[in-house]
């Protein structure tokens, strides 16, 4: 692709253009110069694009483009004429909310709906016209069944992040909505992998598109620095801890398998005196969008999440991934690692891996097509965060520790003093694996956390 190409060379019409230089914006992304002459011209695309690859954009802007350029007499409340199909609450917020922008000048109404909120304000919003509908599929299903949604006029259909929609048990609810669209319509699918799965759904689905990929999916794994550290789970809380103070990290992703994990450690962490903050989906919506929003105007220094609450988040040039567990399949952590170092900037990501995770750790070695490197962290030694038996208050025993901890981190910020080797594997007790921490968060809590819990 010429890489002198403009947005005015996309053939995009004069009001997207103007939001498009408002945007700051000044020359289209791959899968831009790609996607957007395509769909202009009515047809139908199967993408395979990460977040940060400006996929939202080349899939609006020609959307709104078609808006535009055939403007509906049949324009009802209630019925949208272009459906977009997220997996998450978030991302569907950030969709419409790039419609909003790259729309700004264009005439044309928008909503999203998403579960987990009150339906009555969505109700009442769909009482208007409206042209772009972005939803979770659930929750568009509960609209369809009450009729409070019309989904008879949708003229394009946008899956995005198909394959997490999939993962996360959509399809049902996708073949449910898709019974409600007209036959006859455009369709795009997006997808950060393209699984048989996805092609699959793609087959029934796609007429004739085109197929974009802009990236292959580990090409995060070559931009981020990465390494691992390896230690026993029971020790992970306060490595954690450690690591971020010490380092002086001032924006970290922290990644967990299950809920509950992310809550503790982000206790955990505010009890360490750092900002911190958990979003899942147990989350409240105001309670993850405040989360979030803490996150990117940095009041918050470490947003623990798990894999389907960071999916989709738009946060740009990320400094630093932790893994504080690794995940089930290969593929998300090179997702995960795929927060950081974006748009050129270098980022890096460091894995806490427990002996439970080795085999995990050699499949995405294997993924990736190479060894991580293991890294001591320097001043660490958990023989000294190690707690008393149940009986002794944690708190008090991670005082004794802290003030180490601290002292250390100040002294540390440079990061890599000579490190001493941890003493994992050796240094916990059995009265560590016996602690308070280690019983609820010992190496048996993987065996119970294997199915990958609901975000
Ligand atoms: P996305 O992959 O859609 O999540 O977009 C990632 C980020 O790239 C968003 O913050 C967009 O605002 C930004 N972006 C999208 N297109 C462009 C572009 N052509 N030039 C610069 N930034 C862009």
């Amino acid at each position: 692709m010429n890489s002198t190409i403009s947005f005015a060379d996309l053939g995009l019409a004069e009001p997207l253009l103007r939001a498009i230089s408002e945007a700051g914006y000044t020359q289209p992304t791959p899968i831009q110069a790609q996607a957007i002459p395509h769909v202009i011209k009515g047809g139908d695309v199967l993408a395979a694009a990460q977040t940060g690859t400006g996929k939202t954009a080349g899939f609006t802007l020609p959307i709104l483009h078609r808006l535009l350029e055939q403007p509906t007499r049949d324009r009802k409340a209630g019925r949208p004429r272009v459906l977009v199909l997220t997996p998450t609450r978030e991302l569907a917020a950030q969709v419409e909310e790039s419609v909003r922008v790259y729309g700004k000048h264009a005439k044309v109404r928008s909503m999203v709906m998403f579960g987990g909120v009150n339906i009555n304000p969505q109700i009442a919003a769909l009482s208007k016209p409206l042209d772009i509908l972005v939803a979770t599929p659930g929750r568009l299903l509960d609209h369809a069944g009450q009729k409070t949604v019309d989904l008879s006029g949708v003229e394009i259909l946008v899956l995005d992040e198909a394959d997490r929609m999939l993962d996360m048990g959509f399809i049902r609810d996708i073949r449910k909505v898709l019974a409600l669209l007209p036959k006859q319509r455009q369709n795009l699918l997006f997808s950060a992998t393209f699984s048989d799965e996805i092609r699959g759904l793609a087959t029934g689905l796609l007429n004739d598109p085109i197929e974009i990929s802009v990236a292959r999916r580990n090409t995060a794994s070559e931009l981020v620095q990465q390494g691992v550290v390896m230690t026993e789970q029971s020790h992970k809380r306060d490595l954690v801890s450690h690591i971020i103070r010490g380092h002086g990290w001032h924006q970290v992703l922290v990644f967990t398998r299950t809920k509950h994990g992310a809550n503790r450690l982000a206790e955990k962490l505010v009890k360490d005196g750092l900002s911190a903050a958990a979003i899942h989906g147990n989350k409240s919506q105001s309670a993850r969008t405040r989360a979030l929003s803490g996150f990117k105007d940095g009041k918050i220094t470490v947003l623990v999440a798990t894999d389907i609450a960071a999916r989709g988040l738009d946060i740009d040039q990320l400094p630093q991934v932790v893994n504080f567990e690794l995940p089930n399949v290969p593929e998300d952590y090179v997702h995960r690692i795929g927060r950081t170092g974006r748009a050129g900037s270098p980022g890096s990501a460091l894995s806490l891996v427990d002996s439970s995770e080795i085999k995990l750790l050699k499949d995405i070695e294997r993924l990736i097509k190479r060894p991580i490197d293991r890294i001591e962290i320097p001043d660490w030694n958990p023989a000294t965060m190690v707690r008393k038996p149940a009986s002794g208050s944690a708190d008090e025993e991670r005082r004794h520790a802290d003030p180490r901890g601290r002292r250390n981190g100040a002294s540390n910020g440079r990061g890599r003093a000579p490190a001493r080797k941890p003493a994992s594997g050796r240094s916990g007790t059995p009265a560590a694996a016996g602690s308070s921490a280690g019983s609820r968060d010992g190496g048996r809590r993987r065996d119970a956390a294997a199915g990958e819990p609901k975000p």
